[in-house]
Formats: C-alpha cells, structure tokens, sequence
C-alpha cells in the first residue's frame, strides 16, 4: 500500500494531485503544477492569468472559481499536461496581459468572445484586507532550539510549524519575557502585525530545529528576529 503523508510517503516526492495536496503548505495550483509539469499528471493549474483568458474567451466579469477551474479542465491537453498549462499560463502573462493584451497575436483569438473589450474582463476583485495584530512569547531549550509545534491542517499556515500565536492581546503568561520587536506580514486577504517576546528561561520543553521542519514564511520572520535580537538569552543551537 502507498505510504500516506502521515507516514512521510518514505521520504519521496509523491506523484499525485491528491497525496500532494495533503502535504502542508501545498496548496492546489502547486500541487496541480508539480503533479502535471514533474510527473505528467493530467492535472489543471488554475492561476490568475489563467482565470483571465478564460475570462475573456467567455465574457465572463466574475467567474468563480468552480468554473475557472472545471474550465481548465476540459481544455486540458491530457497527453501533454505540464506543457499545456505552462504554455496557457504563459499566454496570460505574456499576451493576453491584464492592461495590454496583443490579440492580433494571440493563437487562441478565433475562440475569444472578449476580445474586442478585452480588458473589461474579468473584473478586478476588491479584496477586503483584514489587519490583524498577534502576539507570540516564545521559549527556546537548552540546545538553542525554539519550542514549536504542528498548526492544525484546517486552520492558517494549517501544517506547518511555529511559536504559539495569540491573537488581541499579550497573553496572561508566567516566566520572565523580553520584547524583540515586531514582525509584519501581509497574505492576500490579512495583513498581520505580530509582537513577539522570547523567555528569558530556558524551556523545560523539548525545541524543535526550525530547518528540519516546514515553517511558513512569517514564522521564520519571527525566529529570525530572535535569533538576530536575542543574543545572551539563547544558547547556540547544537547542529
Ligand atoms: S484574443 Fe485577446 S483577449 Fe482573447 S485570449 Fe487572446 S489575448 Fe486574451
């Protein structure tokens, strides 16, 4: 039987679009893109550029992305996956452009129902940005390793591995907490502003070394500006 992510696929890449999408930080598009262009996969990418031809081959102003994708579905070239989508994300970003578009040289204008008022298609989504403030204290071990643990699969950076986030304010902790300084980092949808404290005590608790592990971007933020502000409170990190 094939090993599930649980049991770490033995170590391998995994080949399809459903046991990648099981690994954390992978979402759809990357998990469509690897499993098509490494391993010949008929799997659809649906990108932004993608979502614009598509768009404006149908006139659509807001297509979701139900029928984005089931669109890209049906176009694609099964025989050839990974050389289709590349080559349909990169009419999007070459020629059939948001501001732009050189229809005279697109080869996919016969089909194209948008193409005289090309750029009203699709319509520019408003993206509600929503600020969130974060606070995290966190404790290293003696080895010089942070104390971090595995985020749930459904929840954000779901996965991946990190200090305890708190969100409002600072939590009610016990032990002695130094401020490093604040980390900014935006996602299409947030924008997040974590204050972070690191513990002046070693942690009875196990770390964990951050490079054998998959952190999101922002976590490694927040242990890189320990690390970078913290000198005297952390042991080295034992390799
Ligand atoms: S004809 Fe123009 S609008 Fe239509 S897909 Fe090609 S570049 Fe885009």
């Amino acid at each position: 039987m094939r090993p599930s992510s649980k049991e770490g696929f033995d170590g391998s890449l995994p080949s399809s679009h459903d046991a990648l999408l099981s690994l954390p930080g992978i979402g759809p598009y990357t998990a469509a893109a690897v499993s098509s262009i490494a391993f010949g996969q008929a799997s659809a990418c649906v990108d932004g550029n993608i979502r614009r031809v598509m768009a404006r081959q149908h006139r659509m102003t807001e297509p979701s992305n139900k029928e984005v994708q089931s669109w890209a579905d049906e176009q694609l070239v099964r025989q050839r996956p990974g050389d289709w989508n590349q080559a349909l994300m990169e009419l999007g970003a070459t020629i059939c452009t948001p501001k732009k578009p050189q229809c005279h040289l697109c080869p996919v204008k016969s089909s194209c129902l948008g193409r005289e008022t090309a750029t009203n298609y699709p319509k520019a989504k408003k993206t509600k940005v929503k600020e969130i403030t974060l606070w995290t204290c966190v404790e290293f071990d003696d080895a010089g390793n942070p104390v971090i643990h595995q985020r749930k699969q459904n929840g954000l950076f779901g996965g991946l591995w990190g200090p305890q986030l708190y969100e409002g304010k600072k939590p009610d902790k016990t032990g002695d907490y130094v401020f490093v300084g604040i980390v900014s980092h935006k996602l299409s949808h947030r924008a997040m502003t974590v204050h972070v404290f690191v513990s002046t005590q070693q942690s009875r608790k196990r770390g964990r070394n951050p490079s054998d592990l998959a952190l999101s971007v922002l976590d490694k933020k927040i242990i890189g500006l320990i690390r970078e502000s913290s000198d005297g409170y952390i042991p080295d990190a034992k390799s």
